[in-house]
């Protein structure tokens, strides 16, 4: 088994947070052992901050909530380390990887902690969050997400959302799209001068879904030098939510390279953010999907989607 696959995109943290399990005894889509059985050479682990009300109704604000998460993050990594070791950076995976151990690289899926106050953007740098999702399905001091409805989908960044972007660009941590409108995703074209990320999306020519990228988009995210990580959400693979096959997952790669190039793909799992309703179960399936995945890429390209383009956009940051 080769330990080479990077996942951009789990909600993990969230689980064992809520439920005060390790990354071991989580009983979800991903744990260490998935990890190790799907073949784990990188897993963003992400601070997902679910603070819309449904989950976080006892006053903390959702800096306190980024906080208490990270402190769960890292003692998560901790109590793992003899399988798992902290990277932040692309010679950091390697070099993990060369030492036989996994790498988990701390992510945040939602910038609202972030209140409007940039030096919170350093001190995440600081914490360790090599990748940041600007907005998750709500606005926030950064810019507007997604929407069903084309007129709030052309919304664009804030202009302090702008000035977020550029700083990121000059701290080396990876704006990530996944979740904001399309208005914002432009600005993002024209405002990064790095490679960014969707770190969790699928191809919106194969499920007209607002969540997922035009061909446009797609292209354009190539031209940037950056990745789209394939989500493994039913709902944003095809028009039947409740199933999600591997052959779903292989159908929105090849369009992705088709529309966009080789060098634009990755995984972004979202696994324990989505339903498990996945024919290949969990990440200890991944190597099914890998299987179909040799019937329409090359072991070159297959590479690539594995680890290569990502290493290369975190290298390029
Ligand atoms: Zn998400």
């Amino acid at each position: 088994m080769a330990f080479d696959i990077i996942d951009l995109h789990c909600d993990t943290m969230m689980g064992c947070y809520f439920k005060k399990v390790s990354l071991r005894e989580f009983g979800g889509q991903i744990n260490i052992e998935k990890l190790q059985k799907g073949g784990c050479m990188a897993q963003a682990l992400a601070l997902f901050l679910p603070t819309d009300g449904h989950l976080a109704r006892d006053g903390r604000t959702p800096w306190e909530l980024y906080k208490d998460m990270l402190s769960c993050w890292n003692k998560c990594v901790d109590e793992s380390s003899d399988v798992l070791r902290r990277a932040y950076s692309a010679e950091d995976i390697k070099k993990n990887a060369e030492d036989g151990y996994m790498s988990a690289l701390l992510t945040v899926e939602d910038g609202i902690g972030i209140d409007g106050k940039m030096e919170r953007v350093d001190e995440m740098y600081e914490d360790g969050v090599r990748m940041l999702t600007l907005t998750w399905n709500w606005e926030n001091s950064l810019g507007f997400p997604n929407s069903a409805d084309p007129e709030l989908h052309k919304k664009g960044l804030k202009p302090f959302g702008i000035d977020a972007v550029h700083r990121m660009n000059e701290l080396g941590m990876i704006v990530d799209v996944s979740h904001l409108s399309e208005g914002g995703f432009w600005d993002v074209v024209r405002e990064s001068s790095k490679p960014f990320a969707a770190s969790h999306s699928c191809a919106r020519a194969l499920r007209d879904h607002q969540r997922n990228l035009t061909d446009d988009q797609l292209r354009a995210l190539a031209d940037k030098g950056g990745v789209v990580g394939i989500n493994f959400c039913a709902e944003f693979l095809t028009d039947d939510k409740d199933h999600a096959f591997a052959k779903d997952v292989v159908r929105h790669l090849v369009h992705f390279r088709n529309v966009a190039g080789i060098d634009v793909l990755a995984w972004g799992s979202d696994f324990d953010g989505i339903a498990p309703n996945q024919d290949f179960k969990d990440y200890a399936g991944m190597p099914m999907i890998l299987d179909l995945l040799s019937k329409e890429f090359t072991d070159d390209e297959i590479d690539k989607i594995n680890h290569g383009n990502f290493l290369r956009v975190l290298s390029e940051q």
